[in-house]
């Protein structure tokens, strides 16, 4: 290789790291961090603003009375308990946001459709906030305490960014395309590997989406796996339609997640990885570290990162 050559190699590596820099969240190891608020931007000034309360008289907030110990004490009055072994495995992955304080959340698992979810974001105090270039759109609390975060970040020289424009709130319909991007892969290559005919594979893929997830599960426990490496289940790698966290604006995806030092500032301000295996993705609990064992979660630790998950 001439020098030239690796001169271009070079400036063509920086450039693309940049780029990546620019678009949010594709920046390669090295890159990372490498200066504070590359990617940090905001379109409003919050600084100023009157914090947003946590608490609220809403009657359809969750507020955490003091005597409530336990996982099923803290979920919201009126929650529809699990009714088959799939919205059971459903609550254990990634019921943590159930019992999170000061907002609002799901009274059910499985949203069934768009209707559903529209109707239950509609009851939703919310905040907006150009970040990185990406429209995040959150419950108000969850925000509050994300903008405190982030300017923590900033003072360290830490940006905290989102992965994209689908990083914290969603939509049923996106749930469901990015359910097809891991489901309709998988069909295709398990009968390429003889595990499953063609017959079945089409029978799958033609069920309604819920019918669909249950399905997936089942074929899962017996080794046939839906995640985008294919070696896993299709749970940590998406969530099924109707269960992600992000319809409930309470999640956020974030770029920095590798960063301890993030995941620690997040952690001040009442943001915590509740998904195993789900590296990007955090959520709103609304209560400091301390007070997350009350609320019936328990820390498990994975790849060297703490999770907090249901304790049933
Ligand atoms: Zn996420």
């Amino acid at each position: 290789m001439t020098e030239h050559s690796i001169d271009r190699t070079f400036w063509t590596a920086a450039l693309m790291a940049a780029a990546a820099a620019i678009a949010g969240c594709y920046s390669p190891p090295e890159a990372r961090n490498s200066g504070p608020e590359t990617n940090y931007s905001s379109n409003r000034t919050n600084t100023d603003r009157t914090p947003l309360t946590t608490n609220s008289n809403m009657s359809n907030e969750n507020t955490k009375a003091e005597d409530k110990t336990g996982f099923a004490a803290n979920l919201p009055d009126g929650f529809a308990q699990p009714k088959d072994s799939v919205e059971k495995t459903l609550l254990r992955e990634y019921g943590a946001m159930f019992v999170a304080q000061g907002v609002t959340v799901p009274r059910k698992i499985v949203f069934k459709d768009e209707a559903e979810v529209a109707a239950f974001q509609s009851t939703l105090r919310t905040a907006n906030e150009t970040i990185g270039g990406f429209k995040v759109e959150l419950q108000a609390a969850a925000m509050d305490e994300l903008r405190k975060a982030m300017a923590e970040a900033k003072a360290q020289g830490l940006s905290i960014t989102p992965r994209g424009d689908d990083s914290a709130r969603r939509s049923y319909n996106e749930t469901v395309s990015l359910w097809k991007s891991r489901v309709d892969p998988a069909l295709k290559y398990w009968v390429a590997k003889g595990k499953m005919t063609q017959a079945e594979a089409d029978r799958v893929a033609g069920l309604s989406t819920y019918e669909q997830v249950e399905e997936v599960l089942k074929l899962e426990e017996k080794g046939i796996y839906f995640a985008k490496d294919l070696s896993k289940s299709i749970i940590y790698s998406v969530a099924p339609p109707g269960t992600s966290q992000h319809l409930s604006m309470l999640a956020l995806d974030v770029c920095e997640n590798d960063n301890q030092d993030v995941r620690s500032i997040l952690a001040r301000h009442k943001w915590f990885q509740t998904v195993v295996s789900d590296l990007p993705h955090f959520t709103y609990l609304g209560v400091e570290e301390k007070d997350v064992p009350s609320l019936g979660l328990k820390k498990t630790t994975s790849g060297g990162r703490s999770f907090w998950v249901p304790d049933i």
